[in-house]
């Protein structure tokens, strides 16, 4: 778990926001408004002219609610800045638009607003982009010899959790002079820091494991204020900027992060051990399990293995839909990080749309389950499935 001179990673979670509230507020109360006044035109221009940070416009983000969930976002990951969006999306548009303009390249199996963005609409305004799966990776120094000039990658990715080694594909863009952001969305800071690990920028959903309760929607971008300064005009102008009350939703989710997350590790290792075992399973896919082949690098680059665990059911798609539909505590539903348990068939929601051929390249199968393990009982869940797979 990482340090700092500001405490542990569970202290920084509840103290990190900063927020000194005249009335005594422990935590940054709710500015649920839309613009500032000031008591004169030279402090309007304090603000204005940057020489004081303060509530200015809240779609600029300049509001003390927005400020608060920054700093605790900031800090979680270890980076000097944080801007927080409506969603994962809008943070991932503002990134493309402000650092992706030469071309951008996706590594793996990315998430599918990700891959549509970067492989069909930034090529309708002419900006070039290049969507490496894992076994095409020696195409990265092409890619960079071509001009991209930023790298994306998930790690691990969805449905089949492949793993992507942070440290060797940041010196790889570095060395052209170009910059890596990760999308650090399943594996969280508490499992991750991918700043550490030497890249540029971190993207959040927020919408999963940092808001942890399936009850909003929002995204966060980290990193050094330089890179961040020129993601900020596109916010403000694409209208991206999170709302005072999602920010507080989602400050009052991360002083819980780290035991939340901690707990969907361990619920998610032992449903992975249960079902590796299990006569009916094919294939249990988790970065925890030792046989699994992106373990070693999990345990060399996270300090957990997150909460998502894919389980292939010994059968076609329709046996693997027959044991999503008599599941009872895992609901059908394609989102994930939540307290409540989730499954999904990648085949039936977020891989629906790509041809047999196109799941088959990325490795998806039509037995594929992805279970998102939430808060629950453990054995529960197991029953759960165990019943289900009876
Ligand atoms: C959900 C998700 C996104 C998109 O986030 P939204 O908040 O839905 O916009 C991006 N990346 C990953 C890995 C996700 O799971």
């Amino acid at each position: 778990m990482a340090e700092s001179r500001d405490g542990a990673m569970a202290t920084r979670a509840i103290h990190a926001h900063g927020s000194q509230d005249p009335h005594g507020s422990p935590h940054a109360p709710i500015y649920n408004t839309t613009t500032f006044a000031f008591t004169s035109t030279a402090d309007l221009l304090e603000v204005v002219e940057g020489r004081r940070s303060g509530g200015l416009y809240t779609r600029y983000g300049l509001n003390p609610t927005i400020f608060a969930l920054e700093r605790t976002l900031a800090s979680l990951e270890g980076g000097e800045a944080a801007r927080a969006f409506t969603s994962g999306m809008g943070a991932i548009a503002a990134l493309f638009f402000a650092h992706g303009r030469d071309g951008v390249v996706c590594i793996g199996d990315a998430y599918g607003g990700t891959l549509e963005l970067a492989g069909e609409q930034l090529p309708q305004l002419g900006i070039p982009s290049w969507l490496l799966l894992g076994h095409e990776l020696e195409r990265l120094d092409e890619a960079l010899n071509d001009g991209a000039k930023l790298v994306f990658v998930e790690t691990p990715t969805n449905p089949a959790l492949e793993l992507f080694d942070i440290a060797t594909i940041a010196e790889r863009a570095h060395a052209h002079g170009a910059l890596l952001a990760v999308d650090n969305t399943f594996a969280s800071p508490v499992n991750q820091q991918p700043l550490a690990l030497g890249a540029d920028l971190v993207m959040h959903s927020a919408t999963k494991f940092l808001g942890g309760h399936s009850d909003l929607t929002a995204g966060a971008l980290i990193g050094p204020e330089a890179l961040l300064e020129p993601v900020q005009g596109w916010r403000k102008n694409l209208g991206s900027t999170i709302a005072p009350e999602t920010a507080a939703l989602l400050s009052r989710s991360l002083r819980t992060l780290v035991v939340r997350v901690r707990q969907h590790n361990e619920n998610a290792q032992a449903v992975a051990e249960a079902m590796a075992r299990h006569p009916a399973i094919a294939r249990s896919l988790y970065p925890g399990l030792p046989d699994f082949p992106g373990h070693d690098l999990a345990t060399r680059q996270m300090n957990g293995f997150g909460g998502i665990v894919t389980i292939e059911v010994d059968g076609d798609g329709a046996a693997a839909a027959r044991v999503a539909d008599r599941l009872q505590l895992f609901q059908l539903a394609p989102s994930l990080g939540g307290a409540e348990s989730l499954v999904t068939q990648p085949r039936t929601t977020t891989h629906h749309d790509l041809s047999e051929a196109e799941r088959a390249r990325r490795g998806i199968t039509d037995g594929m389950l992805r279970l998102s393990i939430g808060l629950e009982d453990g054995a529960d869940l197991i029953a759960d499935l165990e019943r289900a797979l009876a």
